[in-house]
């Protein structure tokens, strides 16, 4: 089973390092300082031969100020419109702040390797976010939403620094109606919040899970995967059924120009979505 339209991506057109213009449809914020970006490409041949996996990410092209690499947060079905969750955090991200629907930027993508939904069929799945780390994984929600017969359990820990910084929360009542297991935390609460305090991985204590059947897919800082890890392990779940999304400083995005390189791997075409068991021997080392 596949869980998104069969890929004619932008990577096998003549120049993978071209970006395609893309018009701003809709800008959405979504907490302080986060927006989603809505673009459709400009060429009608371009929208009907886009597709992407839950995972992969585009190159935005500002021009006058570079490129960066932006996970689609969209519903891979629906690929006319992607969708692209920013944080204004440097010179190219706080520009696109700027902008306004109507305006034109590059586009180029999807590139990376996907969320491994495959391997998840008739398995329960746990799915453990932090922040903005919840973008990457929203396309993996929508197609498990889609196809959530052929999942066991799903459950997504879920958790941000306080209430106003977690994201999509209009669509958490819909999420849980569609069979998806929401628990959330914060670190610090406000005076309406009601929810839990703490924490991430502390999410893992308020659930049971079966290591065999389980799979987890996990992104956020590198600090709170560090202990999705730990209490993934000490429930027995096997390194090979844990999946993370990393970042690292990217360029080329294609292999090219090494600036991502991870051990012996490259973020850009061998991630962002990586195996643990394959990384374990760099992951948490500083730049190695
Ligand atoms: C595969 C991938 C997917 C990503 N998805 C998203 C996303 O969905 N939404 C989003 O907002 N951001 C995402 N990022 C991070 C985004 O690419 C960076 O925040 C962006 O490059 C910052 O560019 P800038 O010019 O605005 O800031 P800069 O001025 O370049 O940097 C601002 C600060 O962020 C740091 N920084 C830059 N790039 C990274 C990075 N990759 N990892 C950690 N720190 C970094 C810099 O060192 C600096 O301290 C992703 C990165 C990768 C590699």
């Amino acid at each position: 089973m596949s869980f998104a339209p069969a890929a004619v991506d932008l990577r096998l057109m003549p120049d993978p390092m071209l970006p395609h213009p893309a018009v701003i449809e809709d800008i959405q914020p979504e907490a302080y300082g986060i927006s989603t970006f809505s673009l459709v490409f400009l060429d009608p041949a371009e929208v009907s031969a886009y597709r992407f996996q839950p995972g992969q990410f585009n190159m935005l092209y500002l021009p006058g100020f570079g490129e960066v690499a932006i996970s689609i947060s969209s519903d891979p079905s629906l690929p006319r419109v992607v969708g692209h969750t920013v944080r204004y955090a440097g010179s190219v991200t706080r520009a696109l702040g700027r902008l306004k629907v109507g305006d034109v930027i590059g586009v180029r993508g999807p590139y990376g390797s996907a969320w491994p939904l495959e391997k998840a069929l008739g398995k329960n799945l746990v799915i453990v976010t932090g922040g903005i780390g919840l973008a990457p994984l929203r396309p993996a929600l929508y197609s498990i939403l889609h196809h959530r017969e052929t999942f066991g359990r799903v459950v997504l820990l879920y958790g941000a620094r306080t209430p106003a910084d977690l994201l999509y929360t209009a669509q958490f009542a819909r999420w849980q109606a569609g069979g998806i297991e929401l628990h959330t935390t914060v670190d610090l609460a406000d005076e309406n919040w009601r929810g839990l305090v703490g924490v991430v991985p502390a999410l893992f204590y308020r659930i049971r899970v079966d290591p065999k059947q389980t799979l987890v897919m996990t992104c956020g800082p590198e600090i709170m995967m560090r202990f999705v890890i730990y209490e993934a392990l000490a429930r027995r779940i096997p390194k090979e059924s844990i999946f993370l999304s990393m970042e690292r400083n990217m360029k080329c995005a294609v292999g090219f120009c090494g600036h991502c390189q991870f051990g012996p791997t490259f973020m850009c075409k061998d991630g962002p979505v990586l195996n643990f068991a394959a990384i374990e021997p760099f992951f948490g080392k500083e730049d190695f």
